[in-house]
């Protein structure tokens, strides 16, 4: 199955809640937030049919996301429902962490294959500042309980100028004693990224140079054929890290993600102002088929490169004005959208 620029769908982002326990400033800074009906979020049994499609269609990577996914009840219920079905060769997990250290074993033991936890400052007093939440303990808690079950995990870290962008040596090294890889991400200017400006970006060339008045030499590590997000480096020593430069050097050409949001909206771009209905016609009864031939459909017709497109901006500012679509539609979130 390809879209009109030849890229396969492959990677499908679930979100299984819009409710988050953290409010990131660069992600959910307003007091007040529309959340989806809840009687609009899909059951268990729903997602996995739509799942099933998805599967037959080409996905075979699917990252439980949200919202923060372990506020979802049974969360490992459902992970063991997806982790069950043929085709699918990798399920992960992005969470806050706030949660893990108590779910990290039955999450493990329902068939979750990956971790990956945001964390973006070591820093107790920034960390409050920075989510509201008094809960940088409690992350490093899950952190830990993630390496014992797991082994390896991921560590996300969005870098934004004169938040974080001093940290980026301690987050190394504190990944390395996790066995956590850590990637940088650009600030992005997606959803409620309402406090965004083009200079609170931190680029990757500022990263890099960063690091390498640090840790000297950092070089690039091949992946021929990656269509990953990230960009991998290794310092002399070999300790990988990677760079997700979404703002200012787009993945567009090879993205092969889409996102399912909680109440079955499907993105097919994280910057798509509309997205498919999935949950009408599955609540309305529509057979296996229909939901294929939209599913399909919509991919085929598939051709944005949202990122791109921000990027050719000359004026860049927040992508959705906060007092305008916002305050209306939850689905233009990235808590709603999963990141
Ligand atoms: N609550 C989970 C978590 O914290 O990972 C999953 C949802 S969260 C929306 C997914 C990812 O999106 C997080 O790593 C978060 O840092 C990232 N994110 C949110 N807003 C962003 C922004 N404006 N720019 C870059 N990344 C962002």
């Amino acid at each position: 199955m390809n879209d009109l620029l030849g890229r396969p769908l492959r990677n499908l982002r679930l979100s299984v809640t819009d409710r988050c326990n953290l409010r990131c400033e660069y992600c959910m800074p307003e007091e007040d937030y529309v959340w989806l009906p809840r009687e609009d979020v899909l059951h268990f049994e729903e997602t996995s049919a739509l799942v099933d499609v998805f599967l037959a269609l080409g996905v075979d990577k699917i990252r439980l996301t949200g919202g923060e996914p372990l506020l979802r009840r049974d969360l490992p219920a459902l992970v063991r429902i997806i982790a069950g079905k043929p085709g699918l060769n990798d399920l992960a997990l992005t969470t806050n962490g706030v949660l893990l250290a108590g779910q990290a074993e039955a999450l493990k033991a329902a068939g979750l294959g990956r971790i990956t936890v945001s964390l973006d400052t070591l820093q107790r007093e920034r960390f409050v500042k920075l989510t509201r939440f008094d809960q940088l303990g409690a992350v490093q808690e899950g952190i830990a309980s993630a390496h014992r079950l797991f082994g390896r995990l991921k560590i996300d870290t969005v870098v934004i100028r004169g938040v974080n962008d001093d940290e980026l040596a301690p987050l190394v090294e504190y990944g390395r004693s996790v066995n956590g890889e850590v990637r940088f991400i650009e600030y992005m200017d997606v959803g409620g990224a309402s406090r965004w400006s083009n200079d609170r970006v931190v680029s990757r060339a500022e990263m890099l140079e960063s690091l390498r008045r640090h840790y000297g030499p950092i070089t690039p590590v091949d992946e021929p054929g990656s269509t990953a997000p990230a960009e991998r480096f290794a310092l002399a020593d070999g300790t990988t890290f990677g760079i997700i430069a979404s703002t200012t050097d787009p993945f567009c050409r090879t993205c092969d993600r889409s996102r399912l949001t909680a109440d079955g909206m499907w993105y097919l771009c994280l910057y798509a102002s509309r997205g498919l209905d999935l949950r009408a016609p599955l609540r309305r009864g529509a057979s296996v088929d229909e939901i294929t031939a939209l599913i399909a459909g919509g991919w085929g017709a598939r051709d944005d490169r949202g990122a791109e497109a921000r990027l050719a901006l000359g004026d860049r500012r927040a992508f959705v004005p906060v007092q305008d679509l916002l305050k209306r539609d939850p689905h233009i979130e990235m808590h709603t959208r999963g990141g």
